[in-house]
């Protein structure tokens, strides 16, 4: 199974997903990152700059086994500059290179625009026509961007224990942020502390294991295979053998 994070700027991939995405890394899933801004206003424009975000970029990603990193120069920022179909066509050529059957991307009514673009992008890229073989989309939240947008709308409804591959991820952002001011480090680093369920506040997030994250399923196609199994009484589980005495 192929896995791709399509995110507008670098550490977005990290802090969104890279707990969920190295534990399936390790269960033996090939995954690929899509990067489409080079996060330029955050750090200056010079050369030397965009060399040493590309080397953090890689980094970061070598760090969980991302197989590929493709990096996109849409502006930061302004991705409401460029025609939505631009966005859209590029997407759609990783998407044909890659052939994922999972994509972790961001929430829809996040406040940045950069991050509803690239959405809004995707789902266009991935609509439902015959032959598309992305099977499941699943939105990660970023904090700064998710939470700031009223009135609030993201809901979470798919967990994931990362309890495994936190260290993994931590580092990954550690990589991602080597030349950034101690500052900016110490706000990552509460931020992927916040996004674990043990750290919220909501009241659903109590149900889950305390090292999970949360996501929002946007849309989830059910395999065949799966169909038939849930057929075969035999391979069913206590809880569906009961649901079908
Ligand atoms: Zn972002």
């Amino acid at each position: 199974m192929k896995i791709l994070v399509i995110a507008p700027h670098p550490d977005d991939e990290v802090l969104g997903c890279f707990g969920t995405v190295s534990k399936l890394i390790k269960k033996g899933y090939e995954a690929y990152t899509l990067i489409l801004s080079q996060g330029k206003t955050s750090r200056g424009e010079g050369d030397e700059e965009i060399a040493i975000l590309k080397e953090e970029i890689q980094k970061a990603n070598g760090v969980i086994g991302i197989k590929k990193i493709f990096l996109e120069n849409f502006p930061d920022n302004s991705f409401d500059s460029v025609p939505l179909l631009t966005i859209i066509k590029k997407i759609s050529k990783v998407i044909e290179e890659i052939k994922p059957e999972i994509i972790f991307t961001h929430y829809a009514n996040d406040l940045n625009i950069d991050h509803r673009l690239t959405y809004q992008a995707l789902i266009t890229a991935t609509r439902p026509m015959q032959g598309c073989f992305v099977k499941e989309i699943y939105s990660f939240e970023i904090l700064s961007s998710t939470e700031w947008n009223y009135p609030l709308s993201f809901s979470p409804n798919t967990y994931f224990d990362i309890g495994e591959t936190i260290d993994l991820k931590i580092k990954a952002m550690q990589k991602a942020t080597e030349t950034r001011s101690n500052k900016a480090k110490k706000k990552i680093d509460k931020a992927i502390k916040t996004l674990q369920a043990q750290n919220k506040v909501i009241t659903h997030y109590s149900i889950m294991k305390e090292s999970s994250v949360a996501f929002q399923t946007v849309k989830k196609y059910i395999d065949e295979s799966l169909l038939k199994s849930l057929n075969e009484t035999d391979n069913l589980t206590p809880f569906f053998k009961g649901l079908l005495s």
